[in-house]
């Protein structure tokens, strides 16, 4: 390891240090959209932007973009992104690494004196995880043409529109439309981020691209059996919802076990009347399962389906499906995984690609432009939006040189002529 690369991640821990002590609870770190915090952290970052020869500004949603300019004024854009909002009690790196890295990639550029054939903009969107207002992903969506102008009204805890806590922000709420690229879209997004898990963790590995964020589908399953006394009703005349429900949850386990690529989760299990002594008469199941690949998805949920559907005749239940969610996979392009891959290469690693189980910023860009995301190792056995999530100086260093790498290789893979000046 080249001790340039771990000083570089020392210098991203810091500024990740330093932006944690922007919190609404402290000592623990909760940051969340248009709050003072998300302010300061913001004003942070943008003096930041400035130092790495950038020209900065929120937008009118509350999202920092800051901009290096290309060799030439019509230069295409490539955008690095991630979030800087938080959950409740969060650690310091899921979002922020993603902005940090790519103003340091931008910082190095400017060091040089480099220009390149494309402009690159850092954006720290304000809201990913949807913590105050309950809508996810808003900067990205408004993006990529896909703001709700009906989420205005959408109030927070404490009675507060997004409308109000924008204009609180000092944005003008009508103006969104302004933000949406889709007359002139980018040439790439790219997004580097923690892994938020363990598998480049298990295997050794400092660095992964990933081939998709998974998508997700969740529904609701109601069983209705019937109630009975628990002394009187013998064995085998019950219709018990909650030993049907049990079955269930196995077989759904049991799917996502078989079947690689795949998790399947029952989250979420209500049980009425709830009583000791009264057979269960009514469950409330949910059930999330999620993959990469959206055939495997709709397969699995087949499966479980038919066998759900089979233990509930069996049982003499009576069963009921509602949707609650569905997202399709977003899958990362190609010749971008291939300029993430190169540059991992190039430092004589090995090249791993896994999907994201996770969501994030990346999954709404694909319908802008060719989106991509580089996972960077969690310790802690992979914790994330916790405070003991982890990354290391020498990670953090190499998941920044490598995103510099796979930026400078990304004009030649779209055929942009222009040697970078
Ligand atoms: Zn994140």
């Amino acid at each position: 390891m080249d001790s340039g690369v771990e000083q570089l991640g020392l210098e991203l821990l810091a500024q990740a240090d330093r932006l944690a002590e922007f919190t609404e609870d402290p000592p623990r770190l909760t940051r969340t959209y248009l709050s003072a915090e998300h302010r300061a952290a913001g004003d942070y970052i943008a003096s930041l932007m400035r130092a790495a020869g950038m020209h900065c500004g929120y937008d009118a949603l509350g999202n920092l973009v800051g901009r290096y300019e290309g060799a030439h004024p019509d230069a295409p854009v490539v955008i690095i992104g991630s979030h800087m909002d938080s959950v409740r009690n969060a650690g310091r790196y899921d979002g922020l690494f993603g902005i940090l890295s790519g103003i340091a990639c931008v910082a190095e550029l400017h060091r040089q004196r480099r220009r390149l054939p494309v402009a690159v903009e850092v954006v720290a969107f304000g809201d990913e995880e949807g913590v105050r207002f309950g809508v996810t992903l808003i900067g990205s969506k408004a993006m990529a043409g896909q703001f709700d102008p009906a989420w205005l009204a959408v109030r927070d805890a404490q009675g507060v529109s997004l409308a109000e806590a924008l204009q609180a922000f000092g944005c003008d709420p009508q103006a969104w439309p302004g933000i949406d690229r889709r007359a002139r879209p980018p040439l790439a997004y790219l997004e580097s981020h923690i892994e938020q898990g363990p598998v480049l963790l298990n295997e050794g590995l400092p660095l992964g691209v990933v081939t998709a964020i998974a998508g997700a589908q969740r529904s609701i399953v109601t069983l209705a059996g019937l109630a009975g006394h628990a002394g009187t009703v013998p064995m085998g005349a019950r219709q018990d919802a909650l030993a049907a429900a049990a079955e269930m949850v196995l077989a759904i386990e049991r799917i996502g076990n078989e079947r690689s690529g795949l998790v399947a989760t029952v989250g979420r299990l209500q049980v009425l009347p709830g009583a000791v002594n009264v057979i269960p008469q009514d469950v409330v199941f949910s059930i999330d399962v999620r993959s990469g690949l959206d055939s495997l998805r709709r397969a699995a949920i087949a499966d479980i389906e038919a066998e759900c559907d089979r233990i509930a005749a069996r049982r003499r239940i009576a069963l009921r499906r509602e949707p609650l969610y569905l997202a399709d996979a977003a899958p990362c392009h190609p010749l971008l995984q291939d300029c993430l891959a190169q540059a991992i290469a190039a430092r004589g690693l090995a090249v791993r690609h896994l999907p994201s189980g996770a969501g994030h910023d990346a999954m709404v860009f694909p319908a802008l432009a060719p989106s991509a995301m580089l996972f960077v190792r969690c310790g802690n056995g992979g914790i994330s939006h916790h405070p003991d999530e982890t990354l290391s100086a020498p990670d953090a260093g190499l998941a920044t040189r490598v995103l510099l790498d796979a930026l400078l290789r990304v004009p030649a893979a779209f055929g942009l002529s222009g040697a970078p000046a």
